[in-house]
């Protein structure tokens, strides 16, 4: 049996109302390449009948497509990274299973990877999503450029190359939480941005809520960078200093024009502040050392029902 050259990585959620689409569109892309590939997808815990239709695509062609079934929804990081593991191929190309990355723009992302570039980030040009995802995507870009070394043009774009070297190097990271677009990107040596087109979802919705959106962008800040740490510490610093002159001046005060009785309210509103400040820091600290937790315990970050192959 030939090793195959490019492994597609497709991570599926509830997407039964795309997949026969995606399958209609994907196989003649990578037929007309000419070289021999493999299509991995994960079922990250669909309740549809996502794997059912993914077994079908297998049965239709065993050689040439894997399917990974989780034991429950692990996310979306999560099921690239177990089709990750398994990857044969020399590169490998990930991709949205809901139609929104064209399964076209495969041939461009490989002319890149082959120009010299071990990863190759697709810049979703006139994204189709909401007005306040793109919004909060601009946003984010700017605190990201701020507190991490990450450069990315495009965080949310699934449609990217990765080299085989930067794929192991991410499987043996082997990090609960992780966000496969920085991680990649560390790893990265010779980094590329090309446009590819981006599509509106078609069927179904996106299966990313604020919160969950929230929480990505947690990890993304705490998994790769100390910096709200070291902000916090300063901030605490100044707030010492602050304090120090307050007290003196309160003092003097007290000693030159005698005790204070009003400005109760004041008083409120700088205990309030601190306490605010408090509850930040505190959080941040929460982030880190739930990430610490979440790493030291030896629980397999994702759980393999069955795999087709
Ligand atoms: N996905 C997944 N597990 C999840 C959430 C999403 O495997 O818990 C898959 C989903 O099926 C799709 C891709 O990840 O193939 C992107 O999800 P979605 O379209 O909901 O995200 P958006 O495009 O809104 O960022
Ligand atoms: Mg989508």
């Amino acid at each position: 049996m030939t090793m195959p050259y490019l492994t597609v990585v497709i991570p599926v959620y509830n997407e039964a109302g795309n997949l026969y689409k995606l399958y209609d569109r994907l196989m003649p892309v990578l037929d007309g390449l000419g070289k021999p590939f493999e299509v991995i997808f994960t079922n990250d815990g669909s309740k549809d009948d996502s794997f059912k239709i993914l077994k079908s695509f297998y049965d239709q062609r065993p050689t040439q497509i894997r399917v990974i079934d989780f034991n429950g929804n692990f996310g979306q990081h999560m099921a690239i990274m177990a089709g990750f593991s398994k990857m044969r191929g020399e590169v490998a190309i990930t991709l949205d299973a809901d139609l929104q990355n064209p399964p076209e723009e495969i041939p461009n992302l490989l002319a890149a990877f082959e120009q010299g570039h071990d990863y190759v980030e697709g810049v979703r040009q006139n994204r189709q999503d909401t007005s306040f995802r793109r919004y909060a995507s601009r946003l984010n870009n700017k605190i990201r450029h701020f507190l991490t070394k990450v450069r990315l043009e495009d965080q949310g774009s699934m449609l990217r190359a990765y080299s085989k070297r930067i794929v192991e190097l991410m499987v043996q990271s082997n990090e609960p939480s992780t966000y496969i677009p920085a991680l990649a990107y560390s790893f990265s040596i010779n980094p590329i941005s090309i446009p590819v087109h981006h599509s509106a979802r078609e069927v179904g919705e996106s299966k990313y809520t604020l919160f969950k959106l929230l929480r990505l962008n947690f990890d993304l800040m705490t998994g790769f960078s100390t910096m709200p740490l070291q902000i916090f510490t300063m901030v605490g610093m100044g707030v010492s200093v602050l304090s120090v002159l307050l007290v003196v001046v309160l003092i003097l005060r007290r000693i030159f024009i005698g005790p204070e009785v009003e400005g109760v309210f004041t008083l409120f509103a700088i205990m309030y502040l601190l306490i605010g400040i408090l509850l930040m820091g505190l959080g941040i600290v929460g982030e880190y050392v739930g990430r610490i937790y979440q790493d030291v315990r030896p629980r397999p970050l994702y759980v393999v029902r069955e795999t087709l192959e």
